[in-house]
């Protein structure tokens, strides 16, 4: 997954903000570096009876606005690099919609779709063990990301309450509702992600009506269903084994169907076969990268042929790719804007667990549409007041806010 590279990029989108604000060197000296660096040996017993020894991490890159927060991957490629890059990106995040966290993330390097259940659960309360220390409700937070789901932020908040000796729900988001999950949080990340689609799409006159979105998990599922029920044609959905096309549109909801049945939404019925390339490069209005980051390069943004691409996942676009979709007039809305439903919902199921009083799922979605709208706003308002493309607009926003914050604490010696 280039986890260098995406450290690197961080950085470059980073330095650049802090030229455009004229922050002091040594600020953004501050902010290019994570606080806080953890990796873990996690050794677990295999079905088979075999020990075999995983390697994972915990990324603590900014808390002056408040606790870590990030999610948890499991993939088999991931990258101290990625890492850090991530951890970097969920600081800028929580600043952009304004709310009290700082960045984090963390991961397995594992392949979980070779491990039996029993196995990742093992793994799981093995990796939470070693890094207990690092995490808790004041102190960092972690949630879902790719690989990892509602079952496993369970197991996390189990081992971590085993250790304490009573139930501490707000150590994770992203629970089951039984647990103290917060009803909305699964789709809040897509649902934030048609949100912003929708008011950038007005905002900028685009006749929008076909949608491509890279990426069947839990944000491009839900991406995918809102925009379908706002009345969107979801004209190509993709998994990691590939995509399918259909000029008709596609029913998100029974291709979800298909995917639980199948384990991917390749053979949907009535659909053409593409490649994951392939829906990039798809004449479509909206064009929503919910799967890794890099996958728009310099080598494929000439290809891109949608009017407006939407950043589901974390970091699909490269700086170069940026510049080139700028010059061709295409609206990127950034993924620390765009996808930052999730963790405002987050927010939400955090201070409920500590409240201990909880909310229906209609006040859940309203008050996330009205944290998305109010961030959507401020950030194009910041876009057009300064000239700059909306990322570099929300990048200014955010680490204006975490620097403010830096100042106003101060520097402990
Ligand atoms: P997920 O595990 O639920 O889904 C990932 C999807 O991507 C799967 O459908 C998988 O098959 C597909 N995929 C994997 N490799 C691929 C490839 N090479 N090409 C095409 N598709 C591929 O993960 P998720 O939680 O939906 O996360 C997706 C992205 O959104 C990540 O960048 C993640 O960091 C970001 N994100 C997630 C959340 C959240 O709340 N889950 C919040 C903000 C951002």
């Amino acid at each position: 997954m280039g986890g260098n590279n995406s450290y690197e990029m961080a950085v470059r989108q980073l330095t650049e903000a802090c030229r455009m604000l004229q922050l002091e060197r040594g600020i953004c000296e501050v902010l290019k570096q994570p606080q806080r660096v953890v990796q873990v040996s996690v050794p677990v017993r295999l079905d088979s009876g075999e020990i075999r020894v995983f390697t994972g991490y915990r990324v603590q890159h900014n808390n002056a606005r408040g606790p870590f927060k990030g999610g948890i991957r499991y993939h088999p490629e991931l990258t101290l690099g990625e890492v850090k890059a991530l951890a970097m990106w969920m600081t800028w995040k929580c600043a952009v919609v304004n709310i009290p966290f700082g960045g984090a993330k963390g991961g397995l390097v594992c392949n979980p779709k070779e491990l039996s259940r029993a196995e990742l659960e093992r793994l799981t309360r093995a990796y939470t063990s070693r890094i207990m220390d690092f995490i808790g409700p004041e102190r960092d937070i972690p949630a879902p990301d790719v690989y990892t789901n509602a079952q496993v932020m369970a197991w996390i908040m189990d081992t971590y309450s085993a250790h304490l000796g009573y139930p501490t729900p707000a150590v994770v988001t992203g629970k089951p509702v039984e647990i103290g999950g917060a009803p909305g949080r699964e789709a809040a990340t897509g649902r934030g992600v048609a949100i912003v689609a929708k008011e950038a799409a007005e905002r900028f006159n685009l006749s929008c009506k076909c949608v491509a979105v890279q990426g069947f998990g839990n944000v491009g599922y839900h991406a995918a269903k809102f925009l379908h029920e706002m009345g969107y044609r979801i004209f190509a959905v993709s998994d990691s084994k590939g995509g399918i096309f259909s000029v008709s549109g596609l029913d998100p909801e029974a291709v979800l169907r298909h995917k639980h049945r199948h384990g991917s939404v390749l053979g949907f019925p009535g659909a053409k076969e593409i490649t994951n390339e392939e829906l990039l490069s798809l004449e479509v209005d909206i064009l929503v990268p919910a799967a890794l980051e890099r996958v728009i390069t310099s080598a494929n943004a000439d290809n891109v042929n949608a009017k407006m691409v939407v950043e589901g996942a974390n970091g699909p676009v490269t700086p170069e790719a940026d510049r080139i979709l700028e010059e061709r007039s295409i609206v990127v809305v950034p993924d620390i804007l765009a996808n930052a439903g999730g963790v405002t919902g987050s927010y939400f199921e955090w201070v409920q667990n500590r409240n201990g009083f909880y909310w229906d799922e209609e006040r859940f979605n309203a008050e996330l549409e009205r944290v998305m709208s109010r961030s959507f706003t401020e950030v194009v308002e910041r876009a057009e007041s300064e000239d700059v493309s909306l990322r570099m607009a929300a990048y200014l926003l955010a680490v204006e806010r975490v620097a403010r914050v830096r100042e106003l604490r101060g520097i402990y010696e």
